[in-house]
Formats: C-alpha cells, sequence, structure tokens
C-alpha cells in the first residue's frame, strides 16, 4: 500500500480511457520496490484539453508523463524537444521534465516492442503489419531497427495507409527495407500471411471477446486457415490473454507473443528515463499486471 506525503513526487498516465490501463498497478509495484516515494495515477484527458493538461502537470512538477491512446502523435505539440526515435516516427509515449517549464518527448514502445523478439533472429525475413496507427509507428520502427527484409502493412483504409507509407518509408530507405501498404478491403493478402515468417496485430480486434467469433481475429477466420506453424504471431493486445487470434496460432503450433512483455519494457523504459535508476524490477512489474488481471 502505497503512502502519499506532502513529499511524494506524482507521475501518471494521459489518454481517453485510462480506466482500464494496467500502468499505475505495474508502475507503483515499481516504486515500492525500488523504494521510490512516487505515485503513478491515471489522468483522463480529452484532445480539447491536452495542451492545457500537459503545460500545468509540468507547472506543478510531475516527474513525468506516459501517454497514451489517442494522444500519442496530437501530443508532440506539447514537447520543446523529442528524442531522435520520437522524431522519427513522430509519436511520443513518455514525456520527460525539460527546463523552462517544458516536456521532452521520448517513445519507449520502439524498444518494448522489440525485447521478446530479441532472441529470434529476424534479419532478412518477411513480415506482416496488421493495422497502421499510432502503435504500428513503433512497430515498424523495432522491425528495422531488426534487419527485417520486407514489412507489409495490411489496412483498412487508403488514407491511413498512404499517410503511414510516406512518413515510415524515409525510415526503411535508409536501411534498404521494402515496405509495402495493402488495402485488405481491396485486394485478397492469403499469400502474404502465408509467406510471412512474423506477423504482428497492431489493431485493438481481439481486445473484445464478447463480438461474434469472426470479428474477433483480425482480417477474419477463414485467411488464416493455412497459417504455416513457422510463422510467430506477435499480438500487442495484453488482455484478453491469450487473444482468440493467439489461441488460433497456438492450435496450429507456431510461437505466439503477447503483449504484457512489451507493455512491461516500455513502462520500465520509461522509470529508466525519470528516475536515472538502470536496475528496473521488471518482474515485480509483470507479476503485478498478471495479478490484476485475474481479478
Ligand atoms: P490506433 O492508433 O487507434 O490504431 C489502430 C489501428 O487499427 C488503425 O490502423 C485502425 O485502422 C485499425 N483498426 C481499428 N479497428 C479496426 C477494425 N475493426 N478493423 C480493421 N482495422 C481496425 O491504436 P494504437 O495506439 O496503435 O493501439 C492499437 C492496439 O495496440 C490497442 O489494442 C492497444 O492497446 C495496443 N497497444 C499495446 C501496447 C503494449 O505495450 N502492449 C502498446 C501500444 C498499443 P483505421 O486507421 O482504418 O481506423
Amino acid at each position: 500500500m502505497i503512502t502519499i506525503t506532502g513529499k511524494t513526487n506524482l507521475v501518471g498516465l494521459l489518454g481517453e480511457p485510462v480506466n482500464h490501463s494496467l500502468s499505475p498497478v505495474m508502475h507503483n509495484a515499481a516504486y515500492e520496490e525500488m523504494g521510490l516515494d512516487w505515485c503513478y495515477i491515471p489522468i483522463p484527458c480529452n484532445k480539447t484539453n491536452l495542451e492545457k493538461v500537459t503545460t500545468a502537470l509540468r507547472v506543478i512538477n510531475f516527474k513525468g508523463l506516459n501517454v497514451t491512446i489517442p494522444h500519442k502523435q496530437e501530443v508532440l505539440k506539447a514537447c520543446s524537444k523529442l528524442t531522435s526515435v520520437a522524431n522519427a516516427i513522430q509519436a511520443v509515449n513518455t514525456l520527460i521534465p525539460d527546463t523552462n517549464n517544458k516536456w521532452i518527448g521520448a517513445n519507449t514502445d520502439v524498444e518494448g516492442f522489440i525485447m521478446p523478439l530479441k532472441n529470434k533472429n529476424l534479419s532478412n525475413k518477411n513480415v506482416v503489419v496488421i493495422g497502421c496507427g499510432g502503435s504500428a509507428r513503433a512497430v515498424v520502427m523495432g522491425l528495422n531497427n531488426l534487419n527485417v527484409k520486407k514489412i507489409t502493412i495490411i489496412g483498412r483504409n487508403d488514407n491511413s495507409l498512404n499517410n503511414f507509407i510516406k512518413n515510415m518509408k524515409k525510415l526503411s530507405t535508409k536501411k534498404q527495407i521494402s515496405i509495402e501498404a495493402i488495402n485488405n478491403k481491396k485486394l485478397d493478402v492469403t499469400t502474404y500471411i502465408e509467406e510471412a515468417d512474423l506477423i504482428v496485430n497492431t489493431t485493438p480486434i481481439g481486445m473484445n471477446r464478447k463480438n461474434i467469433e469472426n470479428e474477433n481475429i483480425p482480417l477474419g477466420n477463414r485467411i488464416w486457415e493455412n497459417l504455416s506453424n513457422k510463422t510467430i504471431l506477435y499480438d500487442l493486445i495484453y488482455t484478453p490473454r491469450p487473444t482468440n487470434w493467439l489461441k488460433l496460432g497456438q492450435e496450429k503450433n507456431c510461437f505466439i507473443i503477447d503483449g504484457l512483455d512489451m507493455l512491461v519494457e516500455q513502462g520500465a523504459l520509461s522509470i529508466k528515463l525519470w528516475s536515472g535508476f538502470n536496475e528496473i524490477p521488471t518482474q515485480i512489474m509483470k507479476s503485478s499486471a498478471k495479478k490484476h488481471l485475474m481479478v
């Protein structure tokens, strides 16, 4: 149990919604273990108030903020500086206090995403990314760092896909990684799925088990019929754990990865940036998050 005193430092999560987030549980468990007199709180904030809220929290000396859906791109306006990673993908999930009441924007999702793939050799492999929103930017940057051969982005609308590709091509051409976007409402993507070494789901499809079965699986059920057992399935979703899509992968004997390790790792990297500590108790963070998921 955290005791808040007059000296307690405050950190938190800005987003909408934030009421289902595991971050407060996970962060507060880490601070307790580290002996830090810090408290992490969820801060619901809509787009209209984002600028006012980030300014006010800096003025009252918050030690750091995480930023989640839907503000990861909009919050760039509140930053006086960006780290090179945040600048490359134009997305921020961590705000670090700067001088003169300003914030520095950083992105720890990229490293968080890579962590569970560290011992997989993905150089020269084909990767399919489903979805082209905020987290897909971090995923593509991460894949870039892993030197994959080809990234195929599958999305449902041309505008989002075109915007995404325009931004991300700058990254991949530096490394000569081929990147292409495909609208699955217009083209059959079966071959891409069958030939992929790794498939990453960055859409929220699967977060709600109440949906009818076919709607609960990215791209629908049928496309996965010929999924190879050599394909790794990585779902950024961490609740439910596993998602129906990952269960389907298990049935096909695929190696599966859910979003919990990424969540823990990106959180731990934020704590490093705010506190300057190098050792972060990631196992405690993960076990507190898992315990909370079971409640
Ligand atoms: P986002 O920016 O809103 O992007 C969502 C993407 O999914 C968009 O490309 C959107 O397409 C697509 N999409 C949404 N609903 C769809 C549907 N019914 N059918 C087809 N495509 C659909 O969200 P985000 O920030 O990237 O987050 C996405 C998911 O990743 C969330 O579930 C989030 O919890 C998870 N996440 C996990 C972690 C972690 O640490 N594990 C970190 C970040 C995010 P349109 O552009 O056409 O709308």
